[in-house]
């Protein structure tokens, strides 16, 4: 764990909160806090990780999700009846994703609580829905999220950038195979947190594997990997491999650097 100030300076904080795949159990599901601001994804018991990491519930100000799959997002009740019922109140979360997010969540919450609870979290945190697309850019909080389309499943799935003012850009890849929303997220991301779902052989169902990633740190030498959503652990040379609870503060870049 880095031990500067994720909010001093140029830097950006990037915490894993989850690392692992679907079903592997080799780390949490799917989830990453950007400074103490902005989470992406919930399928990690945020509510549990986040005190860990030294980060209150009542910090955040904008949940995103890539994706509907069930390892990206079925803690979102545990985190919202947190945000409503634990510690300080908060109104006013944000909380954004592909078209259907809002029926979406508040569907998992009907089937978690009931419509009672709902109500009373719906009235404790008035969130604020934001719909999310491709190439649809929009600002919460100092926090401007980039939205990229990339093929993964049946349904919608995003793979977003993050950039607080003028720091660096930290790119997410939700699920993805690889695709031009992919690259584009890539590109304009000076840390990429990329799935790598298969180690020694392709993976299916529209994840990316270890072969596909040495592809892209060879083609993108300016954007630092950091690899999750992992099924094992190994060495990628080039990349970080991600844990739970894995801390990076990220600089922004030197404006004498290439040109993004
Ligand atoms: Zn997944």
């Amino acid at each position: 764990m880095a031990e500067t100030d994720s909010r001093r300076g140029d830097t950006t904080r990037l915490t894993v909160i989850g690392s692992g795949d679907a079903f592997t159990g080799c780390g949490c599901n799917a989830a990453y806090l950007v400074d103490d601001r902005v989470l992406i994804d919930c399928g990690a018991p945020v509510q549990v990780m986040l005190p860990r990491a030294g980060v209150a519930v009542a910090s955040l100000d904008l949940v995103v999700i890539t994706h509907f799959h069930a390892d990206h997002t079925y803690m979102l009740p545990m985190l919202l009846g947190a945000r409503a019922f634990v510690g300080e109140l908060r109104p006013g979360l944000t909380i954004g994703g592909p078209p259907g997010t809002r029926e979406y969540v508040l569907r998992l919450l009907t089937t978690g609580y009931g419509h009672h609870l709902v109500g009373l979290i719906e009235e404790r945190l008035r969130p604020r829905w934001l719909l999310l697309q491709d190439a649809v850019s929009e600002t919460v909080a100092g926090y401007t999220v980039g939205a990229h389309a990339v093929l993964h499943s049946t349904g919608p799935s995003l793979a977003y950038t993050v950039q607080r003012g003028e720091g660096p850009v930290i790119g997410f890849s939700g699920d993805s195979a690889l695709c031009a929303g992919l690259r584009r997220t890539i590109a304009t991301s000076d840390l990429m947190v990329c799935e790598c779902t298969g180690w020694d052989a392709p993976a299916e169902g529209g994840h990316l594997w270890r072969g596909e990633l040495e592809e892209l740190i060879a083609a993108y030498p300016a954007t630092r990997f950091v690899l999750s959503h992992l099924r094992t652990r190994g060495t990628v040379p080039g990349a970080i491999i991600a844990h739970d609870l894995l801390a990076l503060d990220v600089a922004a870049p030197q404006a004498s650097g290439p040109p993004r």
